[in-house]
């Protein structure tokens, strides 16, 4: 297949926008090759500037549960965008949104919508410092919550693909409140907690999806669920990407540890820029403009993305046996995968979380960042770059995590292990 068209893109990009992207990981460094430059999306399928057309696994990284094109979804915002595109002041429909969300969780009462993952992480983080008046937050290594300054700190996703530990242009005296632990170790996180006694917040990706999909062990949940609570800390479950993915109620689907605090993003805005943070009254009462804790927003709240949210959730909620689908194709993916791995002496770890999937190229069990480090990244780039070639669009950085959409069915899939027994054999 032919890629010209793409590579004089890029090349046009570059000349004046940084690496010819918005968002790093998008620039394939860490694969190798020329980004693919979309024309348009279709079902499961995308389509690039040169007519290719590739199963896309990356879903925009997340949001298009039911894939490209929706028609409920389109239809929604074609007829939103005719009364106006934002007013910056209340609409109805962000009540509509907000107690759709909040009828599905227990401990939700409240939620406030923002424009991004990283905002609504931003705004939580300082929920939970202004909630519990004290400054310290613990994070886990290879987990990504946003680029905010006191979230770039080993962060997972882009940052870890590129092996940088932290971002020059954020200052040290911002980071110094933040403690690292290791995922799925909670001696590294009592540590934390004798370390300081200002610890306003811990925060985790229950799934974690931006070191490759790393879910954590229930046993760890409940002990960290205690150890807050012990403390006095709140735990923030950040659900920007497992929100409505992982299963309707996102990791709360698999753990029965509740959270204080959970942002979500990605899915919530239908492929709109969406995310919110939400969490029991007592706590969302200490926002302005009720208390004192400032967070503001021009769009928040947009009347063209809360009906895109809410087109989906309405069809996520409708259709019960949405997400059982969803994960008997994404089983179905990556056992398939694992086992034209074997065949050619290539061992794969496959994990599974509703409608996100992930595989490593390692030997051994995948528990935390230095495990999920220790994969094959050269065999993964040859591995991605030829499926690419044969028309598969899997993220581009071993690690992050593969999504499945409502349009993709049991015969897409097998064609993709099909074509993946050849790679494999290629690669071998
Ligand atoms: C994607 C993501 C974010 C950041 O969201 P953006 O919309 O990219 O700002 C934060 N946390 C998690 C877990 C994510 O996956």
């Amino acid at each position: 297949m032919s890629i010209e068209k793409s590579l004089t893109a890029f090349n046009e990009a570059k000349e004046v926008i940084p690496g010819g992207v918005d968002s790093p990981v998008r620039a394939f460094k860490s694969v190798g090759g020329t980004p693919i430059f979309i024309a348009k999306g279709e079902g499961a399928h995308l389509v690039d500037i040169d007519g290719n057309r590739y199963v896309d696994f990356v879903q925009s990284w997340g949001p298009l549960i039911f894939g490209h094109g929706d028609k409920t979804i389109e239809t929604a915002v074609i007829e939103a965008v005719k009364d106006g595109l934002s007013f910056g002041a209340p609409t109805e429909v962000e009540t509509e949104l907000a107690k759709e969300i909040a009828t599905l969780f227990d401990n939700i009462d409240k939620i406030r919508f923002v424009s991004s993952g990283t905002e609504a992480v931003m705004s939580a983080i300082r929920l939970a410092r202004g909630f519990t008046g004290r400054d310290d937050i613990v994070k886990f290594t290879g987990c990504y919550h946003g680029h905010s300054d006191s979230l770039l700190v080993e962060a997972g996703s882009g940052m870890a693909t590129f092996g940088t530990p932290s971002s020059p242009g954020v200052p040290a005296d911002l980071t110094k409140h933040t403690l690292l632990a290791t995922y799925n170790d909670i001696e590294s996180v009592k540590q934390c907690f004798e370390n300081s006694k200002d610890i306003a917040c811990v925060i985790i990706e229950p799934i974690a999806g931006n070191m490759g999909l790393v879910p954590a062990d229930e046993a760890f949940l409940e002990e960290l669920e205690t150890l807050c609570h012990d403390n006095g800390a709140l735990l923030i479950f950040d659900e920007v990407m497992s929100g409505f993915r992982a299963s309707l109620k996102g990791a709360q689907g698999h753990t029965t540890v509740v959270p204080d605090i959970i942002t979500f993003g990605k899915v919530i805005g239908g492929g709109m820029p969406v995310g919110a943070f939400a969490a029991r009254a007592e706590i969302m009462n200490v926002l302005s403009p009720d208390g004192p804790v400032y967070q503001a927003g021009t769009l928040s709240g947009n009347p063209i993305a809360m009906h895109a949210g809410l087109a989906s959730l309405g069809q996520l909620k409708a259709d019960k046996e949405l997400y059982d689908g969803l994960e008997r194709l994404a089983k179905r993916l990556v056992l398939g995968l694992q086992e034209a791995a074997n065949a050619e002496g290539i061992r794969l770890q496959v994990d599974v979380r509703g409608s996100m999937f992930g595989f490593f190229f390692n030997d051994n069990p995948v528990k935390n960042f230095d495990d999920a480090l220790a994969s094959d990244t050269a065999l993964f780039a040859s591995f991605h770059q030829k499926m690419l070639a044969e028309g598969v669009y899997f993220a581009c950085s071993q690690f992050e995590t593969g999504f499945i959409c409502a349009a993709m069915d049991e015969a897409m899939i097998d064609d993709v292990i099909a074509t993946s027994k050849k790679v494999f054999a290629e690669i071998a």
